[in-house]
């Protein structure tokens, strides 16, 4: 079954606000196995209304309108659908009458116009409205000979909600097979989007089964995979399988097999290998420490480190020689290698990072380009350091440059 969601009102179509509800929706729809096919957002206009509604119940089972069924002009809804999908509006009387009584319970006179909110599909059950006035309506009907599901349901985010909960997901458990979803996310860290898809692709389409979609950014790629299937055994089964042949062919880029964050797993292998780990800054400012420290527990392995932006402190807070500077530059391999040796020392730690780089817009050279790091991690008995040249502004070079240290320990540590 497919779904199609519709959202009602001018003020979405604006750069201020935004169809929020959908996304409730579609998480709502997608766990009775149900996914959601198309996504439309139309004004407060009845031609478009009708044309956008024509479209949606020719081409999906279950539609599902939003918005503009309150007293007002430009509330449409109710008309439009009738309109598409042929079929009559009928006062209903006993609604005309429950509404009387809440305004007259409030002592309120009822403006005449509030009684087109009465106005119902033939055909169609009233669904009442615990949170507002504007009731809504749900349709079992036919259109060009398929069997179609539509619901007209308020706009504002807490009456659509409710609604929802006490009136649809009932309606639509019935109709739907019991179905089990299960999901996993696997991360990849260090590699572009296009490297991974290269390989991962052969693999997720071979199982149309399992819903693959692929997110980059920040430098990481994660898989979300999810299956629905008659038992949660078998949906997980099926994710599985996926997930452990990506692992396979991707190998150890693979960081993280159940959704967690680069700064959790290396957490994680810190505490499993009883190590201590500490880190001297300087493109980064701080970034690998904040990263490791939002992890919760990480005191048991993190001890600390310095922010040493400035060649001064560089040799007062990291041993830094200021010969070295002078004959690499700041920003060099030699200098990433001593502040991971000697943030490790001084810090009596297992594990030491060095990090330093160019991170822009400005300071870099045709031999020293903006966007060049180094990044250090020493363990007493080896040193790695890897030089990257990273593309971006500002903000991306130095969330790489973070995200390269934190894999260098996570390796280091594996
Ligand atoms: P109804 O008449 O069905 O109760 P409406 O469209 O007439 O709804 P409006 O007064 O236009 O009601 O909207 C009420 C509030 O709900 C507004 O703040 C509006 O932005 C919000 N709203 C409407 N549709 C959505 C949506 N799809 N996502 C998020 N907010 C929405
Ligand atoms: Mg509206």
């Amino acid at each position: 079954m497919i779904a199609e969601i519709i959202a009602i009102g001018s003020e979405m179509l604006t750069p201020y606000r935004q169809d929020t509800n959908s996304l409730f929706l579609t998480e709502r729809l997608n766990e009775l196995g149900i996914s959601v096919a198309f996504k439309t957002v139309v004004g407060d206009n009845l031609d478009h209304l009708i044309s956008v509604a024509r479209t949606a119940v020719g081409r999906a089972d279950l539609v599902i309108f939003m918005g503009g069924l309150g007293p007002t002009k430009d509330d449409l809804t109710r008309e439009a659908v009738a309109a598409a999908l042929a079929i009559e509006l009928k006062r209903d009387n006993n609604l005309v009458t429950e509404l009387y009584k809440r305004f007259a319970e409030r002592r309120l006179q009822m403006p005449e116009n509030n009684t087109q909110q009465c106005d119902v599909l033939a055909g169609a059950v009233v669904l009442t409205n615990t949170k507002g006035t504007a009731p809504g309506q749900w349709l079992e009907t036919e259109f060009e000979g398929k069997a179609r599901m539509v619901a007209l349901l308020p706009g504002p985010p807490h009456e659509l909600h409710t609604m929802w909960d006490t009136e649809i997901m009932p309606r639509l458990r019935e109709k739907m097979p019991p179905a089990a979803i299960a999901t996993r996310v696997l991360k990849v860290a260090m590699m572009g989007e296009s490297a991974v898809d290269l390989r991962a692709a052969p693999i997720y389409k071979k199982y149309p089964n399992v819903e693959t979609t692929v997110l980059a950014g920040q430098g990481q790629v994660e898989f979300h995979l999810r299956a629905t299937a008659a038992t949660k055994q078998e949906a997980q089964a099926e994710v599985d399988r996926v997930a452990d042949e990506l692992e396979d062919e991707l190998g150890d880029a693979v960081f993280s097999s159940h959704g967690e964050s680069l700064e959790e797993i290396v957490s994680y292998y810190l505490q499993m290998r009883n190590a201590k780990l500490a880190v001297a800054e300087s493109c980064t400012g701080g970034l690998v420490a904040e990263r490791i420290t939002s992890v919760a527990g990480s005191s048991r392995s993190f001890l600390g480190g310095a922010v040493v932006y400035s060649n001064d402190l560089k040799t007062l807070f990291a041993d830094i020689p200021p010969l070295m500077i002078e004959a690499h530059g700041a920003v060099s391999r030699e200098v990433a290698v001593a502040l991971a040796e000697n943030i490790r020392e001084l810090c009596s730690a297992d594990i030491g990072v060095g990090v330093t780089g160019i991170a822009g817009p400005g300071g870099g050279t045709e031999e020293k380009p903006v966007g060049l790091v180094y990044v250090a991690v020493s363990n007493g008995h080896k040193n790695e350091v890897v030089q990257r040249r990273f593309f971006g502004d500002r903000e991306r070079v130095r969330r790489w440059a973070s995200q390269l240290a934190l894999d260098m320990v996570r390796r280091m540590l594996m």
